[in-house]
């Protein structure tokens, strides 16, 4: 510990907040984090409702992420990993695609799913070569365009983009339309080709959860909302102050510096509703598609296709939608219905809950996957972090984190 240790403050204690604390307490400090709700996580929750374990949106870990790697144990998360495929409802039947190089299984049912033709399949193959091959920094370093042009132009026919790759990013991407950058897609697929997709044991949240436990000198205060930063000294919603040496905003910068008022944040929305059913319309766990350019369902995901903690007495169906609709929560749950037995042929019995994210993945340009200590420095003291400042992904939030701990203690030892 150092003899007299600057105060650093964190705002908010979602994943990219608390690797900064991590990286700041390896290098003997004692940061103090500001969090306005009454736990760690952000966007990352799980709650059991009922019984049942409920992510607050579908989410997953992409195992191969790089920062993952580095800053989570694996094995006591009990990552519980998906098949990489998806069973895609189309016309009132169901096929499942997939990776048959990295799960034989899939091989039949791939070759002969009728989403695409043989041009696709060998485009697939050589995507996944060459992306295997171009390293991330290789990948981010391309001048990027939307992810819908990049496969046009690489001459996917509408069918495989319609029936698959269409509703499989719109999932991760949160957005229907593909709009989202190349470079993302390049890297998402790229990560999906080095491992799995996984959800641990105990829902998304034992991620943050696990991060904090490291935590051994961080104070956290909960229930602290920041209403401002002006000039280094921090406004809480009591009007009460503190005055840190070095902060680190760790969460929407734009709301709480005055400066910054006119670069606000613009998001992805997505609702993923949670139902009960009698039994399973997917066997394997990995998720379903709905390739129907009319359906408001995006993907679904039958939660008891993986190992769960905490399982209800039914399998568990979570639905998700990134379309925009401006339908009553009522009307949104009787239209999924609806659409789960035209498109899928799927019967719930039981509605859970509906998880509305208005702000879920930021919508960023120019998409980068890393940045410099110097550029998280709006200030001599302060230092920004969080996952719209590289793109939407807990990779970004990490990276994120750890390079502005690394911008204050550079500030720190320069005296
Ligand atoms: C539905 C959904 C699906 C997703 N899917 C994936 C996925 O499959 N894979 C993937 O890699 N990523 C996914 N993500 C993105 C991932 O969750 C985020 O990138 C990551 O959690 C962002 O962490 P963060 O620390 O940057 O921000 P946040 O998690 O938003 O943390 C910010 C924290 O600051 C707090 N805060 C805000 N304002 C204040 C204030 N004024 N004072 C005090 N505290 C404040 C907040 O309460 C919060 O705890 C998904 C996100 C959502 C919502």
């Amino acid at each position: 510990m150092k003899t007299e240790s600057p105060k650093i403050a964190i705002i908010g204690a979602g994943v990219s907040g608390l690797i900064a604390a991590l990286n700041l307490e390896e290098h003997g400090y004692s940061p103090v984090i500001y969090e306005k709700t009454d736990r760690v996580g952000g966007r990352i929750k799980t709650t059991i409702f009922d019984g049942y374990q409920l992510d607050h949106g579908f989410q997953v870990l992409l195992d191969a992420y790089p920062m993952a790697t580095k800053y989570l144990d694996y094995d006591s998360l009990e990552l519980q990993k998906f098949l990489p495929g998806a069973q895609v409802f189309k016309d009132g039947t169901s096929v499942v695609i997939g990776d048959p190089l990295r799960e034989p299984n899939l091989l039949f049912s791939t070759l002969f799913s009728g989403i695409g033709n043989s041009r696709d399949k060998w485009k697939i193959l050589k995507l996944n070569k060459s992306l295997k091959n171009k390293s991330i920094e290789e990948i981010f370093g391309q001048p990027e365009t939307s992810t819908i042009e990049y496969l046009n132009g690489i001459g996917f026919s509408k069918d495989i983009i319609n029936s698959f790759l269409k509703p499989f990013f719109s999932g991760i991407f949160l957005e229907p339309n593909l709009e989202t950058s190349s470079r993302m897609f390049q890297f998402v697929y790229k990560m999906l080709g080095m491992g799995q997709a996984a959800i641990p044991k105990a829902g998304i949240e034992t991620i943050p959860i696990q991060l904090k436990n490291r935590l051994q000198s961080t104070t956290f205060k909960f229930n602290t909302t920041v209403k401002s930063c002006r000039n280094g000294e921090l406004l809480f919603s009591d009007d009460t102050k503190v005055f840190p040496d070095y902060t680190i905003i760790a969460s929407e910068a734009p709301l709480i510096m005055p400066n910054l008022k006119t670069q606000q944040i613009a998001w992805h929305s997505c609702d993923t509703l949670y139902f009960t059913s009698p039994k399973k319309a997917i066997k394997n766990p990995m998720i379903g598609l709905i390739a129907n350019d009319q359906a408001l369902i995006n993907h679904l995901f039958y939660h008891t296709s993986l190992q769960c903690l905490q399982k209800g007495d039914n399998e568990l169906l979570s639905v998700t939608v990134v379309k925009k609709h401006d339908l009553t929560e009522y009307q949104l749950i009787q239209k999924v219905k609806e659409e789960l037995k035209q498109f899928a042929g799927i019967e719930v019995d039981r509605y859970l809950k509906n998880y509305r994210i208005k702000k879920a993945i930021p919508i960023t340009k120019d998409l980068r996957y890393a940045m410099t200590p110097t550029e998280t420095r709006l200030t001599d003291r302060i230092f920004l972090a969080g996952d719209y400042l590289l793109n939407g992904s807990l990779n970004a939030a990490m990276i994120s984190g750890e390079t502005a701990a690394k911008g204050v203690m550079e500030v720190i030892s320069m005296g």
